[in-house]
């Protein structure tokens, strides 16, 4: 085993810990990240960044390059299941913000983070192999033990100022923190996901989400690459179905299941615009993941160590949260430990500033966030519309559902576009 010492260490070198590597490094934060897995792969389909964590991604140098990977999302579009509008809406650029909102294939946008974080901070920063096991985070030191869960040995003890865990869904260090609190809470719905070449729809950067909050189908396009190479999309897909129950399937994100599972409910999803069945046939892999989330916390800071982006809030994929959310926390506490005179005085202006704020959107989200426009349309129109929405939900309402849910999320215009 060996002992190392650094200033912050870092559990989890997903997307918040690899955030949080490069803002130590623009903040001249000496840091380290620890890395369950031995080897990082560019696993998952499509996420998506919202404006507000775009100005901080491109603060860290790193928006050209997002530019050149993802999809500058132009409109969000919301159907009922007989693939009639609901609410479309501008976004990004296209919406007036100062920075676009980006769909990208979360691999790609793992492994451009790896890329700066390994240039800037050297290799040796980014040690894989290394789960957080154990630590003591009482006293005027933090001290974390690391395993390698393959061989079960302990690699490393490590010395620090402060231990971040991110490391997921699934964290270790909450479960130490809070050791009552069991497996996350499964919403009875699941998700089924994935990614094919496909002709652009609508405004060709549109993402589409149809049906309602038993059945749902959100498609949208995730790589500028493919579309210029082929003039088709690399069109991410995720089928959604209600599947009652205590028990979810097991939380893996990468547990491949045969597409006949749930293509079922969708093979009357045939609209002229769009061919959800065709797509979902020539949908490559489909990865299937229960819908779970946590119960707000109480506290995330105990002594020397603090949770980030899942492994403090981790949220239903709605309102396309999870990964700014935990984009934003890494500006927040890198700014508190440049600006407050002690560990505790950072974590306290930290959580201060966090933790209320991403507990507001995980509630949000268990209401279906600005997607249940499509439940109530669902609710008020089982049938479809005669003419068009506003004989189920008023314009006003509609507005309102969008702009609450923005505002909650830290993404109205004004807030994003005020900041620098
Ligand atoms: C393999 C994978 C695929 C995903 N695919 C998608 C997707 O397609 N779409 C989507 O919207 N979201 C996906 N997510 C979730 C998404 O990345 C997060 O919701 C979001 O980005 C918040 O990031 P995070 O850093 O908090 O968590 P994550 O990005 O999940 O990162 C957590 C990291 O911690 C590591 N880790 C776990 N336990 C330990 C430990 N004890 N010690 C050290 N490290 C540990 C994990 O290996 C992982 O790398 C995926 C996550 C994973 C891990």
């Amino acid at each position: 085993m060996i002992n190392l010492k650094t200033r912050l260490a870092i559990a989890g070198g997903g997307i918040g810990g690899l955030v949080l590597a490069l803002q130590c490094h623009k903040h001249g934060i000496d840091c380290t990240v620890f890395e369950a897995v031995e080897k990082l792969e560019p696993l998952g389909v499509g996420i998506n960044l919202l404006p507000h964590s775009v100005r901080i991604l491109a603060g860290l140098g790193l928006l050209e390059d997002l530019k050149s990977l993802g999809v500058e999302t132009a409109e969000l579009a919301y159907f009922n299941k007989h693939g009639q509008a609901i609410w479309r809406e501008p976004r990004g650029i296209a919406a007036g913000y100062d920075y676009p909102q980006i769909s990208i294939h979360r691999g790609e946008l793992h492994f451009l983070l790896l890329r700066h974080a390994v240039e800037r901070l050297g290799a040796e920063r980014i040690r894989t192999g290394h789960a957080i096991k154990r630590f003591d985070a009482g006293g005027d030191r933090a001290h974390a033990v690391f395993e390698n869960r393959r061989t079960g040995a302990e690699v490393a003890e490590v010395d620090a100022d402060l231990i971040v865990a991110a490391d997921g869904i699934h964290s270790t260090v909450r479960a130490l923190l809070y050791p009552g609190e069991g497996p996350p809470r499964y919403s009875g719905r699941v998700l089924w996901r994935g990614a094919c070449v496909w002709p652009p729809f609508l405004t060709g950067r549109s993402m589409m989400q149809a049906g309602h909050a038993n059945q749902k189908a959100v498609i949208y396009p995730i790589s500028r690459k493919v579309f210029e190479e082929t003039g088709n999309n690399l069109t991410n897909w995720i089928m959604e179905l209600a599947v009652p129950g205590d028990t979810p399937p097991r939380q893996d994100w990468s547990k491949v299941v045969d597409k006949s599972v749930f293509a079922g409910p969708f093979a009357g999803w045939k609209w002229d615009w769009l061919d959800v069945p065709a797509l979902i046939e020539a949908g490559g892999t489909a990865y299937e993941y229960p819908m779970c989330d946590r119960d707000p916390l109480p506290r995330w800071s105990f002594g020397r160590v603090t949770l980030l982006g899942d492994a403090a809030h981790p949220m239903y994929p709605i309102g396309s949260n999870g990964a700014s959310q935990a984009i934003l926390d890494t500006e927040s506490l890198a700014a508190a430990l440049t600006g407050e005179r002690d560990v505790p005085a950072a974590l306290a202006r930290y959580e201060a500033e966090r933790r209320e704020a991403t507990a507001k959107i995980v509630l949000a989200n268990r209401g279906n966030g600005p997607d249940q426009v499509m439940q109530l349309a669902e609710e008020r129109a089982p049938d479809g519309f005669r003419t068009d929405v506003y004989e189920a939900i008023s314009r006003a309402e509609l507005e309102e559902i969008s702009a609450r849910y923005k505002q909650t999320a830290g993404f109205a215009k004004a807030q994003v576009n005020a900041r620098q």
